[in-house]
């Protein structure tokens, strides 16, 4: 069957650390808006996973805007804290979305644990789920993960969210310290997007 390559697309999220990425994920050829262009807020995120999530928000975006939408919903897991924060890595920042508090509380966390987590590898993932969702559209969900630890302490100035404070598997510097073009290659966003980029 001749599969019909989207030409337009809403990118369905309101921060501007996912936007930038998906934005260099996308082919050069497509027409990108985003939620700014619309001036939509987020709706509320209840599902129960990252999968559910992101289907509520390019569901949303896309009812709202009309258009052909692509939602990312992602975060961190660690596994000693059984998976926390994950679906719940935003809301860890406050409603200011403040991810310095946000990489304090997985500190503090760790801590309530086991007072020498810093001499151990600690281990997590960060996932990501996108969804294409919109008018004459097959929806479509895929799932990228990147394993990795955590970092004994905050570091580099790049990325956005938990960057400073995750390692990936056979690195030794975290997603901050990298220059994003090596992050955006080796993500979870980026793993999921290779499963859905034929339909660009
Ligand atoms: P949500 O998908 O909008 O619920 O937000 C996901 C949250 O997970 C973000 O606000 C970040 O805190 C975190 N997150 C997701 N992907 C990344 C990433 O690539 N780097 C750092 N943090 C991320």
């Amino acid at each position: 069957m001749l599969m019909k390559k989207i030409t337009k697309i809403l990118v369905g999220t309101n921060n501007s650390g996912k936007l930038k990425e998906i934005r260099g994920l996308l082919p050069k050829s497509l027409e990108i808006y985003s939620t700014a262009d619309f001036k939509i807020k987020s709706p509320a995120e209840n599902g129960r996973t990252f999968k559910e999530n992101s289907l509520i928000k390019a569901r949303y975006f896309s009812k709202k805007s009309k258009m052909i939408c692509l939602s990312d919903d992602s975060g961190l897991e660690i596994d000693i804290l059984e998976g926390n924060p994950g679906i719940y890595s935003a809301r860890w920042g406050g409603k200011r979305g403040n991810f310095i508090k946000a990489m304090n509380r997985v500190f503090k966390e760790l801590d309530k644990k086991n007072k020498n987590w810093k001499t151990k590898k600690i281990k997590a993932r960060f996932i990501c789920a996108l969804t294409i969702y919109g008018p004459n559209q097959k929806t479509i969900s895929s799932l990228g993960k990147v394993e990795g630890h955590i970092s004994s302490s905050m570091k580099g100035e790049n990325g956005f969210g938990y960057d400073p404070i995750f390692i990936p598997k056979g690195k030794k510097i975290t997603f901050g310290e990298m220059k994003p073009l090596q992050k955006y290659k080796m993500d979870h966003r980026f793993k999921a997007f290779k499963k859905i980029k034929k339909f660009f």
